[in-house]
């Protein structure tokens, strides 16, 4: 093993891990103590390879290198920028036969998303796989699920899956599905179900599953470029609730804020406190998308109301996810003004929150 920069001198093709921290990088205060008492990010992703090192497939050869070691929590825009740049470089790298990352869960929701929509076209087009994995208990607790999720995480990278294509997945707790359809949605619940979408076992691939794989595969198209560092739009998620104000809609006012993110109630609905100032929002050249502060099911259109002309709903875009599309549309139709081409931010948005759902 070996934590070489991502241009390494090997010579023979390898398995690159990316180390970003996170629970699977954890160190419980006392490992027999409460498991939920951790800090998370605190071994180096080569240690962690150390400790499964028996497990490997055999002949399967791993570089690593850390690219982080954060508490997911705190990841930022700076950070995604160089995730995405590293996953892309390696990507091309002849020698690179797949790529794991090692994530912290409370915002893998982020990540999955992000890579899908600025590197998932290039994996899937070079039938190479990158894997999230991460762990809902840390490195030291003694039932500890970072091993056998890394473990998995390197197989499913590894092995020539009969027909199961390139592009970006989470592995978590024996299962697998595309990266963007995994998020956290239960705080403490160990192992708890982490999913939006159905899953396959990592040992064997169900046939309905992998023909909706290549649907939502079918349907992207044309990955979307990876914002400089410092040029990821500001993009705001904004809860209605009983008693909302419009005061909270009016505050970003004069703010370099360029989209807001409504997670409504329901299907999307808006508090009518909000409206007015909504619109003033849009004339203000401000980006909104709507979606459901639920967590759950399709936002679609023009229900349960007229969407003023400009809004946009997110489809199964969760509120996270949803900002996430929304800052890479934003800095997608920057770029094409660039260019002199007409494309808007709805246009890019559009090709995120349209793919097909996996059922
Ligand atoms: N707070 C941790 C993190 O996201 C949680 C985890 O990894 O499960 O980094």
């Amino acid at each position: 093993m070996s934590s070489n920069p991502v241009k390494s001198a090997e010579k023979s093709p390898y398995i690159l891990v990316l180390g970003m921290g996170g629970t699977i990088a954890g160190l419980a205060r006392e490992p027999k103590g409460n498991p939920l008492q951790y800090e998370a990010g605190q071994l180096g992703v080569e240690l962690l390879l150390s400790h499964v090192e028996s497990g490997l497939p055999a002949g399967i050869k791993i570089v690593s290198r850390q690219v982080a070691n954060i508490n997911s929590r705190n990841l930022s825009d700076a950070l995604l920028t160089q995730l995405g740049i590293a996953v892309h470089d390696s990507l091309a790298d002849l020698m690179v036969m797949g790529i794991v990352i090692t994530h912290g869960t409370d915002t893998i929701e982020e990540t999955g998303l992000f890579l899908q929509a600025t590197c998932g076209k290039y994996a899937q087009t070079l039938g190479k796989r990158v894997i999230l994995t991460g762990a809902m208990l840390p490195a030291n607790a003694p039932k500890a699920d970072g091993p056998s999720n890394l473990l998995d995480a390197i197989r499913w990278a590894s092995t020539p899956i009969d027909n199961c294509p390139g592009g970006i997945y989470a592995v978590m707790d024996g299962r697998g599905c595309l990266a963007m359809d995994l998020a956290k949605r239960h705080a403490t619940a160990i192992n708890a179900p982490l999913r939006d979408s159905p899953s396959s076992s990592v040992g064997l691939i169900n046939p309905s599953w992998l023909s909706g794989i290549k649907a939502v595969q079918a349907a992207w198209n044309e990955d979307l470029p990876i914002p400089k560092a410092n040029e990821w739009p500001w993009v705001e998620i904004l809860t209605s609730h009983a008693g909302a104000r419009a005061q909270t809609i009016v505050h970003w006012f004069g703010s370099d804020v360029k989209g807001l993110v409504l997670a409504g109630t329901g299907m999307g609905g808006i508090h009518d406190e909000w409206k007015g100032a909504l619109d003033q929002a849009l004339g203000r050249g401000i980006a909104l998308v709507r979606t459901s502060r639920t967590g759950a099911g399709t936002i679609y259109s023009d229900i349960p109301e007229k969407d003023t002309p400009g809004c946009m709903a997110s489809g199964t875009l969760s509120a996270p996810r949803a900002r996430i599309a929304l800052q890479l549309a934003l800095n997608a139709a920057n770029q094409e003004k660039l260019n002199g081409k007409p494309l808007t931010w709805q246009d890019f948005f559009a090709r995120i929150a349209d793919l097909p759902e996996i059922r």
